[in-house]
């Protein structure tokens, strides 16, 4: 007998399971209030980056990056390989990941902008996340899966009715899973026409980033906890231009394609664990806040041990 699963949500966390899982034989339906690109999934600039030192995420982020390499061969694939700037007021000691990436080197002082003492120039996956997940919704389908457009008011309403459910719905875990640690972690980012920036740029110590992607170029950050609010900020987006015309002047006169705005799912950590509620096995999947799509990989693979060891 052919083993099923029902994936609750249909972003990158959810759709990263979905297919390995179905990798792994199992029969799968989605379930999803919203599809992409309407969710924060799509928003996402996104740069796969090693952060943090804990074992768990550092795994998760480092199986991804093995995953996103390859694809970066086919642009269509929406993971595209891209030479990225990152600069840091302060000296830091070279990353984890730097023998992984096919070009990393310290910048020298004397090339670094004025006031920052320590940066790195490597070559990093991109994610244009619109293409990324369209290309994820296709793979799924085409191997069988079933996707169901519809809202959850509560897991509650899937107990008994399914042996397996794999729960992935970001920041909807507050309400789906009743669980009052996750909340918003508001994000605004600007699309701009300017084919001719090529290479990357992050900086994290003043959240200012500048992403090139066949698409467009994204233009970020903010991250403001506890706001649910989904409509753009006009003054948020003179702050992001104005950082970022620090760095390259010339996005102050491109053309703006879009203004996004997405919730990443916040939480004091990610959320990856059984849970037994009568004959329903729950796997949950979330608030993986700022960093979703990088351990997306790594997380769907611990979420098929999970499923493999219950079944
Ligand atoms: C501006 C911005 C920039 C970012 N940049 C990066 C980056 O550079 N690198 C990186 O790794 N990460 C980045 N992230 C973070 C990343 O986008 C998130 O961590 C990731 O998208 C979370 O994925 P998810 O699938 O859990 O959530 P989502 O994409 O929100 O998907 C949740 C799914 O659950 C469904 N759902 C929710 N509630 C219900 C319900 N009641 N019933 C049914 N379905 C429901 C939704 O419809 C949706 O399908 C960024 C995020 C933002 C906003």
């Amino acid at each position: 007998m052919s083993k099923e699963a029902v994936v609750v949500g249909c972003g990158v966390i959810g759709l990263s399971s979905a297919i390995r899982l179905q990798e792994a034989g199992f029969g799968v339906t989605i379930i999803s209030r919203d599809l992409p690109p309407n969710l924060t999934s799509a928003v996402a600039g996104a740069i796969w980056y090693g952060y943090g030192s804990h074992p768990r995420i550092r795994r998760w982020a480092e199986h991804s990056l093995e995953t996103y390499l390859p694809m970066t061969q086919d642009e269509a694939s929406g993971v595209l390989l891209r030479r990225v700037r990152e600069v840091f007021v302060h000296p830091v000691a070279a990353p984890w990941f730097k023998n992984r990436l096919p070009f990393f080197e310290r910048i020298p002082k004397h090339q670094l902008p004025k006031g920052f003492s320590d940066g790195f120039l490597m070559d990093v996956p991109i994610i244009e996340t619109p293409t990324y997940l369209q290309c994820l919704v296709e793979r799924f389908t085409s191997a069988g899966g079933h996707i169901e457009q519809r809202a959850l008011t509560s897991l509650a309403e899937l107990i008994g009715q399914h042996t397996l459910i794999v729960h992935c719905t970001g920041v909807g875990a507050r309400t789906v899973a009743a669980d009052s640690s996750v909340y918003p972690l508001r994000g605004q980012v600007i699309k701009i026409a300017a084919s001719h920036i090529q290479q990357g740029y992050m900086d994290d110590d003043h959240f200012t980033y500048l992403f090139p992607r066949n698409d467009g170029v994204i233009l970020g950050g903010i991250s403001q906890p506890n706001n649910w609010s989904l409509d753009p900020d006009p003054a948020i987006n003179i702050d992001i231009l104005t950082r970022c015309a620090e760095i390259e002047p010339s996005v102050r006169s491109a053309p703006i394609i879009a203004t996004l705005v997405g919730l990443r799912p916040g939480r004091h950590e990610v959320r990856l664990e059984v849970e037994q509620i009568d004959n329903t096995t729950i796997i949950h999947n979330y608030g993986h806040a700022g960093v979703g799509v990088t351990l997306s990989w790594g997380c769907a693979r611990d979420v098929v041990e999970l499923a493999q060891l219950i079944t």
